[in-house]
């Protein structure tokens, strides 16, 4: 299902040459022209996407200017009203409607509470009071449905039952609405140590080795935690995945007097999820902890593996004298559930070994 009408925010405000009443907003991947000054980068608003198909009420009147008013089938019953379409105005192309948030003044309660909108729809009987975040979709509150083309006698016929639900349909999402599939990736140096986590759920703090969770006492992960001042520094519910490396761990490679970690996950507990760079950046940063070493934040993937295995050969960060053992590369952003990562093992690192 496509989401037609959603709550976006304007990411971005271009000029269009020689146009003074108008210039053209971003959301999400989609351009579209607006009346100059209306909004500000970072303005909730809401977003129509092209194929929307409103209802005739007056907050549209303006689309009617040099608009007829359209006619399709829904549900068998035929309905009126404004399809939105690719458009080029002043040379520039025109995708989908932007409007104010206020406009959903005329089907709730429109709200600022702090940062974050709210809206309570005053036809419902229960008030329930809905946040407007971002991607949220709002056609069904607005009665926008999907503008449909006519249907080809010659391919019509007579109807045997819906889709079979074991099978699934056909369809595309558009690259405008998954602007993070081109987001680049980052790329972190692979430190050769022993991987530990801390976390804190509840309020309890707890250390763990690669695969067990280990009692406090004279290891290495828990001298660092009290080095770092881990137990009291870090956010509940938050568990931090690092890199110990230094004496007495491996073959201490990067030949490092006593121990450090470098961290490369932060996970939310709450959420079952990794942070996604920025944030983990930031909370890194933020607590004062230091993260492996940032090689690349904007790395674009090259065409093959072999190009990557050369990419992952270097020297350390921690040693200028001292082969890295490779590379991670990860998205900056998730799609979906999938965090996107790989390690590359430099092969000049194996044959050292
Ligand atoms: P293998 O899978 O080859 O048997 P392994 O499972 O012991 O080896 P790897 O899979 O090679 O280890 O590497 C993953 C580990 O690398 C992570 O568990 C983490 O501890 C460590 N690591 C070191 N540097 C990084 C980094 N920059 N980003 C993510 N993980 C890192
Ligand atoms: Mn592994």
């Amino acid at each position: 299902m496509r989401h037609l009408a959603t709550i976006a925010k304007i990411e971005e405000l271009k000029n269009i040459p020689g146009a003074d009443k108008i210039e053209a907003a971003r959301v999400k991947g989609w351009w579209v022209v607006v009346m100059k000054d209306q909004f500000k980068i970072d303005d909730f608003v809401l977003y129509f996407e092209i194929d929307s198909f409103l209802p005739v009420k007056p907050e549209y009147d303006f689309l009617l200017k040099g608009n007829k008013l359209k006619k399709m089938l829904s549900e068998g019953k035929e309905v009126e009203g404004i399809r939105l379409r690719t458009i080029k105005l002043r040379g520039t192309v025109s995708q989908g409607l932007i409007l104010p948030l206020t406009i959903l003044n005329n089907y709730g309660n429109l709200e600022k509470i702090k940062d974050d909108w709210y809206l309570t729809l005053s036809k419902q009987k229960n008030m329930e009071k809905i946040k407007l975040e971002i991607g949220l979709d709002i056609s069904n509150i607005l009665g926008i449905i999907k503008y449909e083309q006519p249907v080809s006698p010659c391919l019509s016929g007579i109807v045997k039952g819906a889709f079979p639900s074991f099978l699934p349909k056909t369809d595309e999402e558009r690259i405008q609405n998954m602007a993070e599939v081109l987001d680049s990736y980052y790329m972190t140096e692979k430190l050769d140590g022993s991987s530990v986590t801390y976390y804190k759920k509840d309020g309890v703090f707890g250390v763990c080795s690669r695969n067990l969770e280990l009692q406090e006492g004279e290891t290495t992960q828990w001298k660092i935690a009290r080095e770092l001042n881990l137990k009291e520094k870090l956010y509940d519910n938050f568990a931090i995945q690092g890199e110990i490396v230094g004496e007495g761990i491996q073959k201490n490679p990067y030949k490092i007097r006593g121990q450090k970690v470098f961290f490369f996950n932060v996970y939310n507990i709450k959420f079952g999820k990794f942070l996604e760079f920025e944030d983990f950046k930031g909370m890194c940063d933020s607590l004062r902890l230091e993260t492996v070493p940032i090689l690349d934040e904007n790395f674009s993937l090259p065409k093959n593996v072999d190009e990557m295995l050369e990419i992952a050969i270097g020297k350390s960060m921690l040693n200028s004298e001292c082969e890295r053992e490779g590379v991670v590369a990860r998205k900056k952003s998730h799609i979906g559930n999938e965090r996107n990562s790989f390690k590359a093992i430099s092969n000049n690192y194996l044959l050292n070994e």
